[in-house]
Order: C-alpha cells, then structure tokens, then sequence
C-alpha cells in the first residue's frame, strides 16, 4: 500500500457527503511516497489503495490533493529515548514541560492529554491547581492522582482504582487494584494504551483507560 491510513469522513460525522456518496480521505507520508509525486499519481495510489483495502470500486467523482510539509512528524527508532533525554535536560527549568504531536503521539487525543498533563504539572509547580475552581492538588508527600489514559509516558504508578464496568475486564490481564503500571506507548489516533501491567505488556483501550485511576509516588517526569 502507499496509503498510511484513511478515514471515512462521511461515515465519521454527517453531512461531509451526500446521501449514498461517500466521502473517503487518504493519507501518504513520506517513505512510501515522494513529495514530487504529481496529484494525478497519489490520486491514482490512494483509488488503487481503496479498492485493494476496501473494495472500493469506480472513480471518484471528486478529488482533491492537499499537501502538508513537515506537519506529521514521523518518529523513528529511539524516539521515546530522546525525548526522556529531553525530559531529563529540563529538569533544570521546571517552567518548560514538553507537549505537542513532536513528543508523545501525534493524535488529536494524545495532544489533549498531553497538554492537560502539562498544564497540571506547570500549575502544581507554581502552587495552584489547573482550574482555580478544580480542586486541590492532593496533599501529602510528592503523590498524585491521575488516569491511566493521562499518565504519561515512561512514568510508574500504582492502581487506585477502577470503575466498576471495568473491573472484570481488567482482572482477567491481571490487573487490579495496587497493579504497578507504566504505559509505554499510544497507538495513534485514538488507539489503544500499550501498557507495562506487574510483569505483563498489555493493550488497554482508550476507553477503558480513562476508568483507571493510578497514583505516582514522585512527579511524573516532563
Ligand atoms: C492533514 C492532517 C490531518 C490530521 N488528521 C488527524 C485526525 O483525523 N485525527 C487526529 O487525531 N489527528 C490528526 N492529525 C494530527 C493532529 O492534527 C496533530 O498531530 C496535532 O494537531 C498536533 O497538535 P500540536 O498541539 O502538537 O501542534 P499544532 O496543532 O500544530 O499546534 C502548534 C501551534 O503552535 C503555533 N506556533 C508555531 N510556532 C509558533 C511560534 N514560534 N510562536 C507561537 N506559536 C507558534 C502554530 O501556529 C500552531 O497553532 C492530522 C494532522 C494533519 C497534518
């Protein structure tokens, strides 16, 4: 395939195509395409694609070819190191947190909960809360509370708790109430957490992660 990923836009939200059209979007990304591709070609890529994936059948009656420079940043290999060094080297300016698709996932809900984790983490270092209205940080010692969803990356916490329609889903990948947890990764676009559970990885949908509420013990890293 030369397409990275598609989205059916007029299956996603309403009124983007109508009645009986559908209104597919497709992306290519550098590595399996060239950026001097003409529009004829990633059309042409992008209808083949569809036909072999979906069964997609025809021609479009419109098309329409936008090109994004450098927006998608593409990790490679030894990504998440380099921003842990990152983290580690602004450990002496507690005022600057990374967040941002360049970090911790380039989906629209990875960029959300990055930058709720970082906005909490500035609050809580210049003394107040993220919400003057919110609560108030958790006292005693360095310990904290959070989803599992917005913990960040690299960082170990312990289960607190669960919500109840989770439970049992959770308890048959062993994981439970005081579970070591960290999560190593984020599929993107909405996809699953990939987890570190005791000794097990596992993949927690979105979803559920939400339900979980863990506890770090010192500050999550930047
Ligand atoms: C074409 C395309 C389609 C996508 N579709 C989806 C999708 O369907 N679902 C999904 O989950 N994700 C999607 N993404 C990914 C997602 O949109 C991005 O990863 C995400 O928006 C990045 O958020 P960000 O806050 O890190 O950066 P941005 O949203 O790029 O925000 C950075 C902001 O900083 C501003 N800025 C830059 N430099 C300066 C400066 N020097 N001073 C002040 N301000 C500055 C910019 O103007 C910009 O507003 C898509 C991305 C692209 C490019």
């Amino acid at each position: 395939l030369t397409i990275h990923a598609a989205t059916l836009s007029s299956r996603k939200w309403a009124d983007r195509a109508p009645a009986g059209w559908l209104l597919a979007r497709a992306f290519i990304g550098e590595g399996r395409a060239s950026a001097s591709w003409s529009d004829d070609e990633l059309i042409a890529a992008s209808t083949r694609d569809f036909a072999v994936t979906l069964g997609l059948r025809g021609t479009p009656v419109l098309t329409r070819v936008a090109r994004y420079r450098h927006a998608m940043p593409h990790y490679t290999v030894g990504h998440l190191d380099r921003v842990a060094a990152a983290s580690v080297a602004l450990a002496e300016t507690p005022q600057v947190v990374l967040a941002g698709g360049a970090y911790r996932g380039v989906g629209l809900p990875d960029c959300i909960a990055q930058g709720r984790a970082a906005a909490a983490r500035l609050a809580q270092r210049l003394g107040g809360t993220a919400d003057p209205n919110g609560p108030e940080p958790p006292a005693g010692g360095d310990a904290s509370e959070t989803t599992l969803r917005e913990l960040p990356v690299g960082t170990v916490a312990s289960v607190a708790a669960i919500a109840p329609k989770h439970v049992r889903e959770l308890a048959v990948e062993g994981v439970g109430p005081g579970t070591e947890v960290a999560v190593l990764g984020r599929a993107p676009l909405g996809g699953p957490l990939v987890v570190r559970a005791g000794r097990a990885r596992i993949a927690v949908p979105r979803g559920i992660s939400e339900g979980v509420t863990v506890r770090t013990s010192s500050e999550p890293p930047a």
